[in-house]
């Protein structure tokens, strides 16, 4: 078995969980931001519409900030006010009412894990944050001990991004905050942590401290309702309490909470020394020829024809100009030439290269994609229609366009 860590990375002090814990959610009490699936949780007393609700505000938090979750919350939750009416949508409409909102597979599995919910667990949440995660699609150790805290009061903690922060600075957790075995021992802080009269409101506690005050670039530690037990904070203040490797305290610099012996403490940062991560993977580059197809409709009006991509992968099941990944450092006649090909094959009539107009270049990054779109358009006469057996077509309007289940990256189109 792994060595315990050294007690300096640890809350084992009862006194001063206690302390930290009325401190937290004092605070909170006075500071908290009024958000829309903080109010249904509170005011809901259905036990499955109140997990329903805080599932719906946990998936769209994930990767994505409160100010742009807020609106697509509000119309999710009028829409689909229940399971049940969640359940009976079709992915069409998930998805064109997620559209803007990013990392697209998460609305897919939402629906499908409320549709098993619905036909398997007789429309009843699972209560415990081990049978959420057993049970539902998509609902990780995170979502589930939110789940089960906020709505069934369960005393279970939750590390996100926002309590990796906070944790490794309360700590001095220097270590990669990626690896398993620093997360292990922040989950097992956080369940040391959390108060076990108000789970839900302590873990939001945590998380909003991290999002408003223990920020990551510049923390308003003068604010800080935790900063007594802070030691990133003391020494900031005060300088290394051990200047001396101490072999009570972390031995030698083979702790493995420590910061690398060959990365220590620098004054300069702070409190900002924490939490670190072993640098990030480069994002894969990519581009990507697409072709805005244009026609007059029938009332005079622009029409544009759009496509809808696999249901597997990047993207899933979105609609988008009809597009063509490219290989690098392809000349610019070369990907002319190939669209036209691509869009020939599909169109099953003849499509001359010099034909399509280039409009210009657009970047959009995914989280792992830094893409560029090679924009051309080209206007049509007669009607066209795409092979079906290719990908669904359709032709709109610019209003049914922005209606339609559509990423960011083609609207920037
Ligand atoms: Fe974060 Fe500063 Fe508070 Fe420590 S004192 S928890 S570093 S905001």
């Amino acid at each position: 078995a792994p060595a315990p860590p050294p007690a300096r990375h640890l809350f084992s002090e009862p006194a001063e969980v206690e302390a930290l814990r009325g401190n937290l959610l004092a605070w909170y009490d006075r500071c908290k931001r009024d958000l829309p699936w903080r109010a249904l949780a509170a005011m809901e007393p259905d036990a499955d519409r109140r997990g329903y609700a805080v599932w719906v505000s946990e998936i769209m938090l994930q990767q994505t900030q409160v100010a742009t979750v807020i609106d697509y919350y509000n119309r999710w939750m009028q829409k689909w006010p229940t399971l049940q009416d969640l359940a009976q949508a079709s992915l069409e409409e998930v998805n064109e009412l997620w559209a803007g909102l990013g990392y697209y597979s998460r609305g897919k599995r939402l629906q499908e894990a409320a549709r098993k919910v619905v036909s398997e667990l007789a429309g009843q949440m699972p209560r415990t944050a081990e049978d959420l995660q057993k049970l539902l699609p998509g609902v990780g150790r995170y979502t589930a001990g939110a789940i089960a805290s906020i709505s069934y009061r369960q005393a279970t903690g939750v590390v996100d991004g926002n309590v990796i922060r906070v944790l490794c600075r309360l700590r001095c957790i220097g270590a990669d905050s990626s690896s398993p075995a620093v997360i292990d021992r922040l989950w097992d802080m956080a369940n040391v942590l959390v108060d076990r009269s108000r789970p839900g409101d302590f873990n939001q506690a945590l998380m909003e401290l991290g999002a408003t005050v223990c920020v990551p670039k510049a923390p308003l530690c003068g604010e800080c309702p935790v900063k007594q037990h802070c030691q990133a904070w003391r020494r900031k203040l005060f300088g290394n309490p051990h200047p001396v490797p101490d072999v009570e305290d972390c031995g030698v610099g083979d702790c493995p909470l420590c910061p690398p012996a060959t990365e220590p403490w620098d004054s300069s940062l702070g409190v900002t020394n924490f939490p670190r991560k072993a640098a990030k993977k480069p994002p894969r580059v990519m581009r990507t020829a697409t072709c805005v197809l244009e026609r007059r409709g029938c009332h005079g009006a622009p029409e544009y024809l759009i496509v809808q991509r696999p249901s597997s992968g990047l993207l899933a099941g979105l609609w988008e100009f009809p597009s063509l990944p490219l290989a690098q450092d392809l000349q610019e006649e070369k990907e002319r030439e190939e669209l036209a090909d691509h869009l020939q094959a599909r169109m099953g009539q003849p499509v001359a290269a010099k034909g399509l107009q280039f409009i210009g270049e657009v970047i959009h990054i995914f989280s792992h994609i830094h893409q560029t779109y090679v924009v051309y358009s080209l206007h049509l006469d007669g009607d066209v229609t795409l092979d079906p057996a290719l990908s669904p077509s359709r032709w709109v309007t610019e209003d049914e366009f922005h209606a339609s289940a559509v990423s960011t990256a083609m609207k920037k189109v």
